[in-house]
């Protein structure tokens, strides 16, 4: 599988990265539609996409505002946007009301529960569950690819929350986990009061769920260092640890 990691900064864009928006081309399958969002017209071909969200804050929907033209100019036939019944309630009702956006996307929109799982083209296994955490809450996604003849893979998204046990089993043993990584070490006090996780945190969760590797996204975009989180650290924790740079791509076996 490859993954193409479009938008990987948390918050609002800055001259490095962009806000969330992950591609799985081969499914169809997109996670978030942050401001990356515009890069995903030159990227697919396929008339059908799925867009999982993980929650409604801006950082992570705004970029459905971006689809409209590519959907009147019929490169996509159907786009299906998958939500918790709070997600999608936010975006009918906020993000696409028409003194913010006059013209309502063209969107199936399809409310998820909590927790649950579809198969995506008899190949993806999609699976969620709801992360707490966060204000709001937010959503991990967990997709594995199935069937005969093709190799066995898996990665998980897990985004705007703090690191804590009730999804260790979850992301349990995938080949790549996508997690958010805002704060370095040091601002554990701004991590809690924000509902996002520290470096540390992220790698122990990395080492204990032995996930075969790990690239930390949703970092500060106060931050222009490069390495705004520490990755010497991580690395002494789970040696196989790396930054995300928009426009990564990511292949696992
Ligand atoms: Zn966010
Ligand atoms: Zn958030």
């Amino acid at each position: 599988m490859r993954i193409q990691l479009l938008g990987t900064g948390g918050y609002y864009p800055n001259d490095k990265r962009h806000t969330a928006c992950y591609l799985l081309a081969e499914a169809g399958i997109v996670l978030d539609a942050g401001t990356a969002t515009y890069r995903l017209p030159a990227l697919t071909r396929d008339e059908h996409q799925d867009v999982f969200l993980t929650h409604a804050h801006l950082d992570h929907v705004f970029g459905l505002t971006f689809l409209l033209v590519p959907i009147l100019n019929q490169q996509y036939r159907r786009v299906t946007v998958h939500g918790t019944q709070q997600t999608i309630d936010a975006i009918q009702n906020f993000l696409f009301q028409d003194v913010l956006f006059p013209v309502d996307p063209p969107f199936q929109c399809e409310v998820i529960p909590p927790t649950g799982e579809m198969v995506i083209r008899d190949q993806y296994r999609v699976r969620w569950q709801p992360l707490p955490s966060h204000p709001g809450g937010s959503t991990a996604f967990r997709i594995e690819r199935f069937g005969e003849g093709v190799a066995p893979s898996s990665f998980a998204y897990v985004t705007d929350t703090r690191v804590d046990g009730s999804y260790v089993d979850f992301i349990r043993e995938v080949d790549l986990l996508i997690h958010e990584c805002y704060f370095p070490d040091d601002k554990e006090g701004l991590a809690e009061l924000t509902g996002h996780s520290i470096a540390r945190d992220v790698a122990n969760v990395a080492r204990e769920a032995n996930v075969g590797r790990l690239i930390a996204i949703h970092v500060d975009p106060q931050s222009n260092e490069e390495d705004p989180i520490g990755l010497e650290g991580m690395r002494a924790t789970f040696a196989n640890t790396e930054l995300a740079v928009d426009q990564m791509d990511v292949d696992i076996p």
